[in-house]
């Protein structure tokens, strides 16, 4: 079985910028079995109930204002999978959720922007489902159980962001040095993560430090429950990076299994 993966994917300026989280996630898919297809959960299609995409292939979404041309050249044309679909569907409403198939959306740049570093080839079919970010924390761990065998065929991408302030970014640049209070509460998630204190995860918006302030809106942190649901009953987590970009956009990453 392969793990689940949490990426944050940072900045959509990240293929263009040169830091240490675009090696790592560079490197990520050499690190991994090569999956038959991909299920994405990005922060950025984020609707009323659980959707899942059914397209032959995939459009680019350049969803985001005002960055360079270059970015908005990138295209993801990666295939879709029917039978990931299907599968995706049939397993949440076993589970219970109502779901729905969406025959029109693409891949958001949460999606592919990691997917475009970790398999440029753009050959292996992904089909993305969607966060409802109003249900909050446990919503998420359960669309994650319900979905977690899948990862015996599949590789389950959560993409989203450890911190997510976007008016505490530090714009004098990348390189940033990193802000007190999104190191105060990235240690206190990574233990939790660690010591698999699931349920203290479910209410860190009461528990962390600096919790508000690093989650305005906690959408960016949903994929992370979904991921965690997805390892698995008494899954272990692991990190594989960790760094902070803009001096308060942290970039870690964590496998589930
Ligand atoms: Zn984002």
């Amino acid at each position: 079985m392969m793990p689940s993966l949490f990426v944050s994917h940072g900045a959509p300026t990240l293929p263009l910028d040169d830091c240490p989280a675009r090696a790592f996630i560079s490197g990520l898919g050499k690190d991994l079995p090569r999956p038959k297809a991909i299920l994405a959960v990005s922060a950025h299609w984020d609707t009323g109930t659980p959707a899942v995409n059914r397209v032959p292939v995939n459009d680019t979404i350049h969803d985001f204002f005002g960055f360079p041309d270059a970015l908005y050249r990138l295209r993801y044309p990666a295939p879709g999978s029917a039978e990931l679909t299907t599968r995706t569907i049939s397993a949440l409403q076993h589970a219970g959720f109502s779901t729905q198939g969406d025959n029109d959306r693409g891949l958001d740049h949460g999606a592919w922007v990691p997917l475009l570093l970790m398999y440029p080839e753009h050959d292996i079919p992904v089909v993305q489902l969607s966060i409802q970010s109003r249900l909050g924390p446990a919503h998420h761990l359960q669309l994650g159980r319900a979905i977690s065998r899948l990862r015996n065929d599949y590789l389950i991408l959560c993409t989203g962001s450890f911190t997510h302030n976007l008016r505490m970014l530090d714009r004098s640049g990348l390189n940033a040095p990193e802000a007190p209070w999104a190191r105060d509460f990235s240690a206190w998630i990574h233990a939790a993560l660690v010591e698999g204190r699931t349920d203290d995860l479910v209410n860190y918006r009461r528990l962390a430090p600096f919790a508000v302030q690093a989650h305005p809106d906690d959408d960016h942190f949903m994929p992370l429950f979904v991921a965690v649901g997805a390892g698995g009953d008494g899954a272990s987590a692991r990190r594989l990076h960790s760094s902070t970009t803009f001096g308060t956009l942290r970039m870690d990453a964590y496998a589930f299994s």
